[in-house]
């Protein structure tokens, strides 16, 4: 392994530079504007390497879909070999089929399934069906939960309140959400009964934002409120599908929502999203009553990676293995805190864990800014230079391909940023 000192990142200089020239901020998506400068070459198993010889023991997974690790060879070769036939029809093929019934059966609880492009496009199919199917407007979401990039979803606090979070974006785009703390079952309680509401939409545990746990019951008297007042519950599963375990959280929690998308770990690294649920709800698609398209949808290199990817899945379960390096991981972190003297915190689950500074009792977006989150921003800029791969959102993932060397590697690596004084 070549890890090169920071501050010799020349060729990536020289590709950013012309990234700047013709993309604005050098990068095609804005969540990675704050992200790493160095340019990627290529990336195998949980390794990333970079034009410029460094190489990062990846913690990041692509921002998740690299559940199976980089370039996951079932997969891949499974993509390659049914495009050799074609890439997209406009029209129907077997592969389509076999995906949608593998996903059904994976999932579980779903009898029917959309696929899409992106986690942003199934969320959206998903309200619009929520609203069609109860002729209800308003949905219930809660703080610190993402749910795409678009312009009703995309929400960010100030001034005490959920606003926009972009030029551009109207504040009447938000006018027929309410959002409400998380893990509190009278918010939600009291929200239903003041409004008519079409949907209740949360990441069922909020990875986004600390990945934080539900409260033992939390889930189970969401699910019960929305029985009883008629709303469609929606579980965003976007990240903790298939990670969580096959049936994602729905299956860790033991509550069963009415729609639940997917992307991300659906399909080893392809661009794949999926909306899932009853039939009862999800037919209204197919009677033309509700309109979800797409002209990528079900495409020959989507349905192949989710079927190679989830037959993985099915015939190698990593989730034990997963376990095993998180824990291992975790423990080595917490080890370090103590012999920097450092109030260093984890929490999550072994998939998806949390990494910042603070000793307060989390359970929601609020609590969560009790955390000195600035710090971990600061160290993960430095652990990137010591060649960890992550972001400063504290976001650690976990994925099939990580192993002892990359344990070794990842704890070396932390122990020599905060020797470095981060
Ligand atoms: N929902 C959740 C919970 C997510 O985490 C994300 C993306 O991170 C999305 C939806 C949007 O997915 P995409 O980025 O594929 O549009």
């Amino acid at each position: 392994m070549l890890n090169d000192s920071p501050g010799t990142c020349l060729r990536s200089a020289e590709l950013r530079q012309r990234a700047q020239l013709r993309t604005p901020g050098g990068v095609h998506s804005n969540v990675r504007l704050s992200g790493a400068q160095d340019f990627i070459q290529r990336a195998k198993g949980a390794w990333l390497y970079s034009v410029d010889g460094r190489d990062f023991v990846d913690y990041l997974l692509g921002q998740g879909p690299n559940f199976l690790g980089h370039a996951p060879e079932a997969v891949v070769n499974a993509v390659f070999e049914a495009c050799r036939n074609g890439v997209i029809f406009g029209g129907q093929h077997e592969l389509e089929v076999q995906a949608s019934e593998l996903v059904c059966r994976t999932v579980g609880w779903a009898e029917m399934v959309r696929f899409g492009v992106s986690g942003t496009e199934a969320v959206q199919a998903a309200l619009r069906l929520a609203r069609a199917a109860t002729g209800r407007t308003k949905v219930l979401r809660f703080e610190g939960h993402y749910h795409g990039w678009l312009d009703n979803v995309l929400t960010s606090p100030r001034d005490g309140h959920w606003g926009t979070a972009s030029a551009g974006q109207l504040e009447s785009h938000l006018d027929d959400f309410v959002v409400v703390p998380w893990n509190d079952p009278v918010q939600v309680a009291e929200t239903l009964e003041q409004h008519r509401i079409a949907a209740v939409i949360m990441e069922p545990l909020m990875i986004n934002a600390g990945v934080i746990e539900p409260k033992p019951g939390y889930l189970e008297e969401v699910r019960r409120l929305c029985t009883e007042f008629g709303a469609v519950l929606i579980f965003d599963e976007v990240i903790s599908g298939f990670r969580l375990g096959l049936g994602g959280a729905a299956e860790r929690y033991g509550v069963t929502p009415d729609l639940a998308t997917y992307g991300k770990a659906l399909a080893g690294g392809f661009p794949v999203s999926a909306l899932v649920g009853r039939s009862e709800l999800m037919s209204r698609f197919g009677t033309g009553e509700v309109n979800h398209s797409g002209t990528f949808n079900s495409s020959v290199m989507a349905t192949a990676a989710v079927t190679a990817a989830l037959t993985s899945l099915l015939e190698d379960p990593p989730y034990e293995r997963i376990a095993k390096h998180s824990r291992s991981l975790i423990v080595g972190l917490r080890d370090l805190g103590v012999e920097f003297g450092l109030p260093l915190r984890v929490q999550g689950v072994p998939a998806a864990f949390h990494v910042s500074f603070g000793d307060a009792d989390v359970s929601d977006y609020r609590s969560l800014q009790q955390l000195d989150l600035a710090r971990y921003e600061r160290l993960a800029k430095s652990l990137v230079e010591h060649g960890i791969w992550v972001t400063g959102r504290g976001v650690w993932y976990v994925s099939a391909s990580h192993g002892g060397d990359e344990l070794d590697a990842a704890l070396t690596r932390f122990e020599a940023a905060l020797r470095d004084g981060a």
